[in-house]
């Protein structure tokens, strides 16, 4: 089947009074695209995968898949098939034989399933597995086989919820990579859920961020990752996320006053102070690659530049690069160096952030300003 599309146009879903797994969700989602729902847990990615699929229904809004409404269309009349985090396998079935269940349920000729089969394995690398029983496999053969047998039959919508959360780290790369040759051999559309960014950026050729039940951003990943356009989105994509700081702007007479992280900052050079955003309550962000220590220098205004006085209080080295923790008045924050600075705890350090490279965010409400 040719890949669908799926869009979602104001979709409401509540599992109990009170609470929304998800709020009035628009997405639309290309035909053939790799779509990666990012998401800490209890965000509603498994819920949005299960509308998908049909196995559950909004009780807001529609849904549609390819050129049709899918309310009323049962889960097995929607060209989908979704992998879970640990996939059962038919236990009383070889491999093979599990490989091969769901084109006989659609009656796929004997010759073409064979064919299906080996190619399948062949991709997967599980060739050599065929004749084993699930009881045989260890978690990652099983999640492979389980993902292969998904996409025996060629779903127009391949749903993947979370599932090589369980396997280990060269394990799950390993696998992701297959599945992004997987994708291009199969083309149906991807759905991928993951909690982890890792797996997102790498998946993704476009991100959806979800947070309680609500669609904060969906975007390219560099777009996600440069301009987040909600403070939730800054904090959760990155490792560590951006760095999001109080900042109070004052009108002071015909200047004015900026408060970051508790303390006043030196006051902008006059052709800097268009830079900043009018009065009022933000958050400051910035990457913590984004931040140059300029050692113990007296932070100043250099245009164009902020600059800000932290303590360090700790020092994390991660190989080619360390990772400094620093606190201005209670407030943290991280800064990525080469791992040859020296860095000692207990130092004061002036850090330079160039006006371009941060973010503004509305206090109260999270967004960012244009
Ligand atoms: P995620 O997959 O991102 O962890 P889910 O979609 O599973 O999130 O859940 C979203 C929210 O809905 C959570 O608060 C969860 O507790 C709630 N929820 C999900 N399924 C049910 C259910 N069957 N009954 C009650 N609450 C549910
Ligand atoms: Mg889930």
């Amino acid at each position: 089947m040719p890949p669908h599309a799926i869009e979602f146009t104001g979709v409401t879903r509540s599992h109990s009074p009170g609470t929304r797994a998800l709020e009035r969700l628009s997405l639309a989602i290309k035909p053939g695209e790799r779509l990666v729902v990012l998401g800490p847990s209890g965000s509603g990615k498994t819920t949005l995968l299960r509308l998908i699929a049909g196995l559950d229904v909004p009780q807001e809004g529609t849904i549609r898949i390819g050129d049709r409404d899918a309310s009323g269309v049962p889960p097995h009349q929607r060209d989908v098939a979704m992998v879970f985090q640990s996939q059962p396998l038919y236990p009383h079935l070889s491999v093979a034989a599990n490989l091969e269940f769901s084109m006989k349920a659609r009656g796929i000729r004997a010759r073409e399933r064979r064919e299906r089969v080996r190619s399948t394995a062949e991709l997967m690398g599980i060739g050599s597995l065929l004749e084993r029983w699930p009881s045989e496999l260890s978690g990652g053969e099983r999640q492979r086989v389980a993902l292969g047998r998904a996409v025996t039959r060629r779903p127009g919508i391949l749903l993947l919820d979370e599932p090589f959360s369980s396997l280990d780290e060269p394990l799950r790369a390993g696998l992701l990579s297959q599945l992004l040759t997987l994708h291009r051999q199969i083309g149906s559309t991807l759905v991928l859920v993951t909690h982890d960014q890792s797996e997102a950026l790498m998946v993704g050729e476009r991100l959806a961020i979800l947070d309680q039940g609500r669609l904060l951003q969906c975007d390219t990943p560099e777009a996600v990752y440069d301009r987040p356009v909600h403070r939730g989105v800054a904090a959760l994509v990155g490792s560590p996320g951006m760095n999001l700081l109080p900042c109070q702007i004052f009108e002071d007479g015909s200047s004015r006053r900026i408060v970051l992280a508790g303390r006043d900052l030196i006051r902008p050079a006059e052709r800097s102070r268009a830079m900043f955003p009018p009065p009022g309550d933000y958050e400051l962000g910035f990457r913590p690659e984004a931040v140059r220590m300029i050692g113990d220098l007296e932070p100043g205004i250099a245009d164009g530049r902020i600059q800000l006085e932290a303590r360090v209080v700790g020092s994390r080295y991660r190989g080619a690069t360390r990772l400094v923790e620093l606190e201005r008045e209670g407030h943290k924050l991280a800064v990525r160096i080469e791992s040859a600075d020296p860095c000692a705890v207990g130092r004061v350090v002036t850090l330079e952030v160039g006006i371009g490279e941060v973010s503004w965010f509305d206090r109260a409400t999270g967004h960012r300003l244009s």
